[in-house]
């Protein structure tokens, strides 16, 4: 039997830090494999991609391109033009608004978000449904993140065009229904737009098992590069679309009168791309194949049972989201009566542990929840039971130290 090793090692920072780095919501840390690809092709391939025909450039192309098969194959998609890499999630999603959204989307339209959505896939949708004069209406949970039947039969229905739901929320850690939702709007005629930044990290997905219309995350979150992200489209969808961004390498030809824009998936890549950053994302996903979703998931839950386990039995502590860890995909966010989350963060801070306080870029779910903001402590499978114990023993000792 292989024996379970202690990743940390495989991460230069973590190996030079004292600190218990529990953000990893916000951004994972990189393992030295993925720093490794990264400067490799700065050193030994760095040309513009798909613009030169000496080998430099070609060799640029097709590391980029085998980061989009990489991709597909995570992701389980049927086609590699269906992956459009992006910078970020929050770029995907504002292509699908803006392109999907102002194409499809007319007066009277109602497009569902959950109440739990981060801004990027809150805002985008504000913005498509003011120009189009489409109606926003929000799934609102329960206080365990569960949406339910009644909330889902309500609000995807006839007059439901576009249905916008993360996969997991990034303050309450649940994980949405998303091939349930995917059924019930499709019933009715509508898309999903799966915002997968807070699941892609932590499980595997299936887009044609979820038959999710477009998914979108962010390389950063999941021990890949800033500045790389995905949107998975289907096909069909992605071919009817109009571009999002105009200019150089989304075309095939260019007129004064006008121009014929490139197939996918280069409709959607204008300017010069990010061909580090998707050699860098496919180093990180294949680390993280190497070490199986299966273990990842099993490390990360027991992290997270142990920090809720020993929280909740703090007086003036409450977690936010369901008691039952499996439900928070490694995210333990929690309120401190009488503190604030930045005198939280700050005292855990100078514990040497870090953490995130605020709304968490979630303003309507926290006061929808009427906790206004909160401190979150989130775990990778690189985290270890010493971290969550000097976690719950600087969160114990907090309301003695304010006085
Ligand atoms: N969606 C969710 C659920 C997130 O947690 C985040 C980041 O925290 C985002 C979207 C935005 O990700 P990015 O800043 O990488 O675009």
């Amino acid at each position: 039997m292989q024996m379970k090793r202690d990743y940390r090692e495989d991460f230069p920072l973590l190996m030079q830090n004292e600190t218990a780095y529990l953000d990893n919501a916000a951004t994972a840390q990189r393992p030295a494999c993925v720093i490794e690809r990264e400067k490799a092709f700065y050193e030994t391939e760095n040309a513009n991609p798909m613009r030169g025909f000496y080998p430099l450039s070609l060799a640029a192309t097709e590391s980029y391109e085998e980061a989009r098969k990489t991709v597909r194959d995570f992701l389980n998609a049927a086609h590699t033009e269906e992956i459009i890499f992006t910078r970020n999630t929050t770029e995907s999603l504002n292509l699908v608004a803006y392109s999907y959204g102002l194409t499809n989307l007319k007066p009277g339209d109602e497009i569902a978000v959950s109440i739990m959505e981060h801004h990027s896939n809150l805002l985008p949708w504000q913005m498509t449904a003011r120009m189009t004069g489409a109606k926003l209406h929000f799934l609102e949970c329960e206080q365990d993140g569960t949406l339910t039947e009644e909330t889902l039969t309500k609000g995807i229905h006839e007059g439901t065009k576009l249905v916008a739901v993360a996969q997991v929320s990034n303050v309450l850690g649940c994980q949405n229904p998303i091939e349930e939702i995917c059924k019930r709007a499709h019933e009715v005629g509508a898309v999903v737009v799966v915002d997968a930044a807070q699941s892609a990290p932590h499980m595997p997905i299936d887009v044609q098992k979820l038959e999710a219309d477009f998914l979108a995350f962010s390389g950063h979150k999941l021990l890949g590069p800033m500045g790389i992200g995905v949107l998975y489209g289907k096909r069909e969808l992605l071919d009817a679309m109009p571009p999002f961004l105009t200019g150089g390498e989304m075309i095939e030809s260019v007129t004064r009168e006008g121009a014929v824009f490139a197939e996918l998936p280069h409709k959607f890549e204008a300017g010069t791309v990010n061909a580090a950053g998707a050699a860098g994302l496919a180093a990180a996903i294949e680390y993280i194949q190497g070490i199986g979703f299966p273990e990842i998931m099993e490390k990360e839950e027991a992290l997270t049972r142990q920090a809720m386990e020993g929280i909740a039995k703090l007086p003036h502590v409450k977690i936010l989201g369901s008691e039952r860890p499996e439900n928070h995909t490694g995210i333990v966010a929690f309120t401190i009566e009488g503190v604030h989350p930045h005198d939280v963060s700050e005292i855990l801070s100078s514990d040497g542990i870090d953490v995130r306080a605020g709304h968490h870029c979630a303003q309507p779910l926290l006061a929808y929840l009427g906790d206004n903001v909160a401190t979150r402590a989130s775990f990778m499978f690189y985290n270890t039971p010493e971290e969550v114990e000097r976690l719950i023993q600087s969160v114990a000792s907090i309301r003695r130290r304010m006085g």
